[in-house]
């Protein structure tokens, strides 16, 4: 019989009543203060839980404990320990001490680091971040107790994606506390609001292929896209997959995945076929940002891996086949109280709701002011063949607000909001059907940045991405906003201002930054070239490629930003712009590589073959006195596609390897982007053309049709 979600949920997690049941009470409450307050951990504690996880685990068969976390790399990392220790007489028990718990010690140097440690300076520690939830995870027969932990340098310095989001956050929560405490909240007390929470849900896009199929393009195993392939005569034209029916083999997939993220108390609400065929959505519920991301690597590591137990292969990558939409992560976000009030919901008389106004405000000049950085945040080379492909938002950024919240920045911009526009009923004119409440504003798809109710959805994000970084840079564009705004208002109204007084300095204020920001605002079709335009006009930024995008992490702007809220100092912000453009060029290093041998070890040679199949029917065509003067025209055809191929690829090889750039990788990046991509494009439109005239048993690879269709 099938089990009730409600039942598994949470079961493989130390959390709430697992935890309540076996710590003693003392204990419990201490380390709920860790967890819920953000009190700083009290080590004593360490024992004491260690000692009940560790029973915890063994009596859920596990047999070591891994300290888990997220390093520069973009995946996760967790080096495995038996809790099997031996004893002096020979015996072994099983032992997992505070001191365990709390610090592990992987090696520094063999992650990437962007220069923060040298080879021979191997020292890290891994710290156990007691606000999100060890869990057991299984891989086959296995299962191992994972701790989430923070990873840091000898030398202090963060070395993973975690450190930085904390931080950011607590930056955040420092700056909208002000805003609170000006507008009169119950702040600080033990019943008041005592931080700032920062909610996050994120939508995950992903194709699915068949595992046998996949397993046959060596671009899709090694770089996760398909280097070649022609389109298949059915796309994504007919519109017909987008919240279809789901192939019972996927279903079959998806209730896999989402009992297993129930175990792991991973709250999965929403599942759907995307807009390609092939693709597919899961979402959770939101929840506090640190727990989210860390939810989020996780819902990654399980749709993979339960993909392959069902014959699949998931693929993640922002681009898998051109032609049809590539994948993103919807960043869904806003800010809430600790005791529950989301500080993004405008509540019904919008306009007089005047501290929702100041975040609203605040959120549109962080936008308008560190464009570039939030760019920067979103920017890797699989990114870049999605963003501004008419699928995907440009990388042009703006903000969505709706027809209701457009209005009142017209009536800020002229001092004085009177009105909230309303939104009405809908009537469809069938008496049986209910009348609906109708939004003030339609939605909006093209939109990198939208207001969506009563939060902000990041559209922008590639699908692969570790979520960690772009919330740790809006978090912190936010808190320098908030910060100015808080500032002006305290300078303006005085602490303690009374209502008459902070209402003339709000409605002063918000007037100057909606004058100053609204540029930034846009409610049209973000994919048109009059979008383009208008943006160019208006000052945007626009940044196409990753390679100019990065370089918003090297500006003093940027430097000085982040370290002032103490989310990076200059070092840790060079180190992550270091690794990110050196990614950039490693990942076009192995995907020219993998087109190199793909075409030269494949491709050429089958075309080669099928270049002899027509020269021999040419010949013996002729030779018996008949003429072709179709076929000999192939002939020519295929023998031009094939020296090009040959020619094209070498100029691949060629760019490659292009090596007088002596370690400097933004130069490096630059040279591939503009001569080794053009160079790889020009290969793939050669391979494509002789795909589309080739014998079907001669082209060495499963076409884009039997890929995309292969989830039925
Ligand atoms: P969509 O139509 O874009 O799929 P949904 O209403 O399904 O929108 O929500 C998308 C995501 O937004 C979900 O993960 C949801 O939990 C999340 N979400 C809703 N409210 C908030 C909030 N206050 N903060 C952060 N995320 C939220
Ligand atoms: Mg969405």
């Amino acid at each position: 019989m099938a089990h009730r979600a409600s039942d598994l949920y949470g079961s493989l997690v130390f959390a709430g009543d697992v935890m309540l049941k076996r710590l003693p009470p003392d204990v419990f409450m201490n380390l709920q203060r860790t967890i819920k307050n953000g009190s700083p951990l009290d080590p004593a504690i360490a024992n004491t839980v260690a000692g009940a996880m560790k029973d915890w685990a063994l009596e859920h068969g596990a047999t070591h404990y891994c300290h888990w976390f997220q390093p520069l790399t973009g995946t996760t990392a967790e080096k495995h320990d038996a809790f099997l220790s031996t004893t002096s007489d020979g015996g072994a028990i099983e032992k997992f001490s505070g001191s365990q718990l709390i610090q592990g010690e992987p090696d520094a140097s063999s992650f990437p680091h962007g220069g923060i440690r040298d080879t021979y300076e191997a020292r890290g520690y891994t710290a156990w971040d007691a606000t999100s939830p060890a869990f057991i995870y299984r891989s086959g027969d296995e299962a191992t107790l994972c701790i989430p932990t923070a990873f840091v340098s000898y030398t202090g310095e963060a070395l993973d994606k975690k450190i930085p989001l904390l931080r950011s956050i607590q930056a955040v929560s420092a700056q909208a506390m002000r805003i609170l405490r000006i507008f009169g909240a119950d702040v600080g007390t033990p019943s008041g609001v005592n931080q700032i929470i920062m909610t996050l849900g994120v939508e995950q896009e992903y194709f699915l292929v068949d595992a046998e199929l996949a397993s046959q393009r060596p671009d899709l195993m090694i770089c996760g896209r398909t280097l070649i392939g022609a389109p298949a005569p059915k796309g994504q034209q007919l519109e017909d997959h987008y919240f279809g029916s789901i192939p019972q083999r996927v279903m079959a997939f998806m209730a896999d995945v989402e009992t297993r993220l129930f175990e792991l108390g991973v709250p999965v609400k929403t599942r759907h076929n995307e807009v390609a065929p092939g693709q597919f959505e899961i979402a959770p519920t939101f929840e506090n940002a640190n727990v989210a991301v860390d939810h989020q690597m996780i819902t990654m590591s399980v749709l993979r891996e339960t993909a392959e137990r069902h014959g699949f292969v998931c693929l993640m990558h922002e681009k898998p086949f051109a032609g049809v939409n590539g994948s993103g992560k919807h960043n869904n976000w806003s800010l809430s109280t600790d005791t529950g009030v989301n500080l993004l919901d405008p509540r019904d008389e919008t306009h007089t709701n005047m501290q929702f106004l100041v975040f609203l405000c605040g959120i549109i000049r962080a936008i308008d002011l560190h464009a570039d950085l939030l760019r920067a945040s979103i920017a890797s080379a699989a990114n870049d063949h999605r963003l501004g492909a008419n699928e995907a938002p440009p990388a042009i950024m703006s903000v969505f607000l709706g027809d209701m919240l457009t209005d009142i920045l017209d009536q800020l911009e002229s001092g004085n909001p009177k009105k909230t526009m309303k939104g009405g009923a809908l009537e469809m004119g069938a008496t049986t059907l209910p009348q609906i409440p109708k939004h003030t504003s339609d939605r909006n798809r093209t939109s990198p940045f939208a207001f969506t109710g009563n939060k902000f959805e990041f559209r922008a994000v590639g699908s692969t991405a570790p979520v960690a970084w772009p919330n740790t840079v809006l978090n912190t564009i936010i808190a320098d906003s908030l910060d100015f705004m808080a500032t002006q208002l305290e300078k303006r109204a005085g602490k303690n201002p009374s209502q008459a007084k902070l209402e003339i300095a709000v409605k002063a204020l918000l007037k100057e930054v909606v004058k100053s920001h609204r540029r930034v605002c846009f409610d049209g079709d973000g994919y048109s070239k009059a979008w383009h335009d208008e943006a160019a006009k208006r000052g945007l930024p626009n940044f196409r490629s990753t390679v100019e995008a990065l370089a918003a992490f090297g500006t003093k702007k940027a430097s000085e930003l982040f370290a002032k809220y103490g989310v990076l100092s200059k070092r840790e912000l060079d180190a992550r712009h270091e690794i990110l453009i050196e990614q950039y060029v490693k990942i076009l290093r192995i995907e020219s590589r993998t087109l190199q041998s793909l075409v030269r070890t494949a491709m050429i040679p089958c075309a080669m073959r099928f270049q002899a199949e027509l020269a021999d029917a040419v010949g013996a065509t002729q030779a018996c006195g008949v003429e072709c003067p179709g076929a000999e025209a192939q002939l020519r055809e295929v023998v031009g596609l094939v020296e090009g191929l040959r020619k094209s690829i070498a100029l691949v090889e060629k760019a490659e390897q292009a090596v007088q750039f002596k370690g400097d990788h933004t130069k490096e990046a630059t040279h591939y982007r503009d001569v080794l991509l053009p160079a790889m494009t020009d290969v793939r439109n050669g391979c494509d053309s002789l795909e589309k005239i080739m014998p079907a048993d001669l082209y060495p690879l499963p076409t884009y049709a039997e890929l995309l269709f292969s989830t039925h």
